[in-house]
């Protein structure tokens, strides 16, 4: 059976640091809907177009787009084993439609590991990632609406995945090596 490891946490938490180290580890391809996103924009799809508006204003691309999106690609060969999902689901509706694709393909979410850090930490580091990579979403009004857009929209998914037996939580304020340390051991034990 395909198993999926969901990665949640707020903005700048280091899902996507993260998700790129623990391919390696864990044999899984990283499934990020942020830069599935910013791949389109580059090559100026129609869904790169359509997305960049919502982008912009740090507000969430609309769920049946998204979950369109994640549906092609978590259907590639190199994804028959299952994905680390980074940036997805971030919505009630978006973990829903994951339950019922994953339903369809045989597949199951084997942990949902939490990168919790503290938001005032989280606002200065995405500030500095804006001033060091130049992306256009970190700057600091749109950083405060991906923020108020997190508490209200993806949030609430903790305790539907907590409520699963589904939520392990990590230590986000420690180094990158630490962090991935605890996911590495997190996932293995959920294995096991
Ligand atoms: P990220 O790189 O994960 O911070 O995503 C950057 C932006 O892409 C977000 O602020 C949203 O506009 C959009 N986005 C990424 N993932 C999703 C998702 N699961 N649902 C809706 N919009 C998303």
């Amino acid at each position: 059976m395909a198993t999926y490891v969901v990665l949640m946490g707020a903005p700048g938490a280091g899902k996507g640091t993260q998700a790129k180290l623990l391919q390696e580890a864990i044999g899984l391809p990283q499934v990020s809907t942020g830069d599935l996103f910013r791949a389109n924009l580059k090559n100026q799809t129609e869904l790169g177009q359509l997305a960049q508006t919502y982008m912009d204003k740090g507000e969430l691309v609309p769920d049946h787009v998204t979950v369109a999106m994640v549906q092609d690609r978590l259907s590639q060969p190199d994804c028959a084993k299952g994905a680390i999902l980074d940036g997805f689901p971030r919505t009630t509706a978006q973990a829903e439609a994951l339950d019922q694709l994953l339903a369809n393909i045989d597949g199951e979410i084997s942990i949902v590991p939490y990168i919790k850090v503290d938001e005032e930490v989280l606002v200065q580091r995405l500030i500095n990632r804006g001033k060091i990579e130049g992306r256009a979403d970190d700057n600091e009004q749109t950083i405060r609406t991906r923020m108020q857009v997190y508490q209200e929209e993806t949030a609430p998914l903790l305790a539907y995945y907590r409520k699963r037996g589904l939520l392990v939580e990590i230590n986000g304020e420690q180094s990158v090596e630490a962090v991935q340390q605890d996911l590495v051991q997190s996932i293995r034990e959920a294995k096991a």
